[in-house]
């Protein structure tokens, strides 16, 4: 099986606090991963060099076997993988389908037709199409996230990266976007998503990071970590969480 990552040493300081040390994992084709953990064990840093909006210390990220550390040009690595973000980071000037369409005519240099077609097909998907003219501002948290999902969908990633999807919505809506995200999962779309909703990691994702300062001290078969946590820290963190 070839791998999508391959990420082999990786470290990453900020002054001397070493946020990351000797991360290693291996990420195949179709799978989701859940990173979970405590707050500051690392996972947005991690989630962070992956999409190199962090310039890691050391060590590799191979992207098919090529190191995207000595990659020249990022944008097409980019464009390849996707982020969403815990604030959406939606451009809240522009209509829903506009911040659909700009960075697939911009940076895919598509025809504007070409990418409205792909941003309303995006749209259905997660069940936005309705507001497609309306501003960030007049929707709920939930229906931003879900535009952000399908933002990211309309440049045809290879691999969706969540940094916590879901952490800054009211309780109600967070199942609307946890839903979209299980139907993507089922797809087989690569994806790698911090998350603090135990459900999702067991029951969606098929494997788990646990991180606990700054170091993997899990990478395990999801039903199998929850079922059969093997460090003292995870079960700890469990306990917390369950
Ligand atoms: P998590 O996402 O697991 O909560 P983070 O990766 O955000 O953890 O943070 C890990 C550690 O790195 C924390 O101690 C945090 O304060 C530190 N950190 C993260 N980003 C920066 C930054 N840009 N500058 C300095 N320190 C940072
Ligand atoms: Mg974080």
């Amino acid at each position: 099986m070839a791998y999508i990552f391959e990420i082999e040493n990786l470290e990453k300081s900020f002054g001397s606090n070493e946020v990351l040390r000797d991360i290693n994992f291996k990420v195949e084709k179709g799978e989701v991963l859940s990173i979970i953990g405590s707050s500051g064990s690392g996972k947005s840093t991690l989630l962070r060099c992956i999409n190199l909006l962090e310039e890691p210390d050391g060590g590799k990220i191979k992207y098919h076997g090529e190191n995207i550390l000595d990659y020249i040009s990022i944008n097409n690595y980019r464009t390849k993988v996707g982020m969403v973000f815990q604030s959406f980071n939606l451009f809240n000037n522009k209509t829903v389908l506009e911040n659909c369409v700009v960075g697939q005519v911009k940076v895919l240099k598509k025809s504007r037709e070409e990418a409205v077609r792909v941003a309303d097909e995006f749209l259905k998907k997660v069940g936005m199409y309705p507001f497609r003219d309306a501003k960030p501002a007049s929707l709920s948290g939930g229906q931003k996230q879900r535009v952000a999902i399908a933002r990211s969908l309309a440049m045809n990633p290879e691999v969706l990266l969540f940094d916590e999807p879901t952490s800054a919505l009211d309780p109600e809506m967070v199942n609307e976007v946890l839903n979209v995200m299980r139907s993507l999962a089922e797809e087989g779309l690569t994806m790698l998503v911090v998350t603090h909703e135990m459900g999702f990691a067991r029951d969606v994702s098929n494997r788990v990071l646990f991180m606990d300062k700054g170091v993997i001290a899990e990478d395990e078969d999801s039903k199998e970590f929850f079922a059969n946590p093997k460090t003292k820290r995870a079960k700890e963190f469990l306990s917390m969480v369950l």
